[in-house]
């Protein structure tokens, strides 16, 4: 009789933990969430793609703002010393080992384990004229998205392995996604004649990009942290125009026009409008507002800038 006691008790804590649970888990309580702290935009979309409601994600670089020089502000610092995760890209787009992501997650004493790079399993590409510097910008190319997505995946699912089912299905659909717009881009790419695949915008960012799928990339400046549009860079660029004739000048979203309109003006090249977007997302609810739709309307608009249709 006592061991019978004891079993209903046990049955009755049981029942208790689990209703309890269940109702944790119908509620939008956000203690139940794993914390992210992510670094820019594009991996905050990333994030939230594969985590939906099991996680809540910080973001620190704002759209509109640098991710290569940030100053984190006092939320960021708040919200990064409960953080179960620090997602960054690597690659220097934060600053490198001595930048402004490391010294956040230096601040609050973040366990090494908990910090993951997005771009540990790319292959990096080496900044023109500099074989020591690498290029950040890896995720302006689907295929390369792909492999930072599983990446994030991962460490979701080892953060939280509960929700490993949610994660890996979450992935499987985005990488399903993210494989048909690759396809998309060596497709439509491929379709333009030769000799009209030159692209030319201001930074180097497009490297991942264009040689994945086969363009000439020129550029004014190799990565937005240097002086960008000193006199010599504009006139190497006026020399890459010159000699290779590409059909449009491409700009981006975050960079000041007025270099390229110095090149365009010199070579006779019309800037193609709009922007094109590199270092992030577009605004909430406007074009490019998610990592997907980036790359998509990247796509259309540097095939149409290139093809002339
Ligand atoms: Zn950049």
């Amino acid at each position: 009789m006592k061991k019978f006691k004891s079993l209903i008790f046990y049955f009755i804590v049981l029942f208790s933990f689990l209703s309890c649970e269940k109702n944790h888990s119908k509620s939008d309580n956000s203690s139940e969430k794993i914390k992210i702290i992510s670094s820019f935009s594009i991996l905050t979309d990333i994030i939230n793609q594969i985590g939906n409601d099991s996680v809540e994600v910080h973001n620190l670089v704002p759209v509109g703002t640098d991710p290569h020089e940030y100053e984190p502000v006092s939320e960021d610092i708040k919200f990064a010393s409960k953080a179960d995760l620090f997602i960054y890209n690597g690659l220097n787009l934060e600053g490198g080992d001595s930048g402004w992501f490391k010294k956040l997650t230096a601040t609050v004493g973040a366990d090494p384990s908990k910090i993951i790079k997005a771009s540990e399993n790319i292959t990096p590409l080496f900044l023109s004229g500099n074989r020591t510097e690498v290029n950040p910008h890896s995720f302006i190319s689907p295929a390369v998205g792909m492999e930072m997505a599983k990446t994030i995946a991962e460490a979701l699912i080892k953060a939280d392995p509960e929700n490993k089912n949610l994660y890996q299905s979450n992935l499987e659909k985005y990488v399903k996604d993210l494989k048909s717009i690759d396809e998309k881009y060596r497709q439509k790419l491929s379709e333009i004649p030769k000799e009209r695949r030159i692209f030319i915008a201001s930074e180097q960012a497009f490297q991942y990009l264009t040689q994945e799928y086969g363009l000439k990339e020129g550029f004014i400046w190799s990565v937005d942290t240097e002086e960008n549009g000193s006199p010599n860079q504009i006139k190497k660029a006026i020399a890459f125009v010159r000699e290779n004739q590409p059909p449009v000048l491409f700009v981006e979203s975050n960079v000041d026009q007025r270099p390229m309109q110095t090149i365009s003006k010199e070579t006779g090249i019309p800037i193609y409008l709009p922007p094109i977007f590199s270092d992030e997302l577009g605004k909430p609810g406007k074009e490019a507002d998610s990592y997907l739709s980036y790359l998509e309307y990247n796509l259309k608009h540097i095939y149409k800038g290139l093809s002339g249709k």
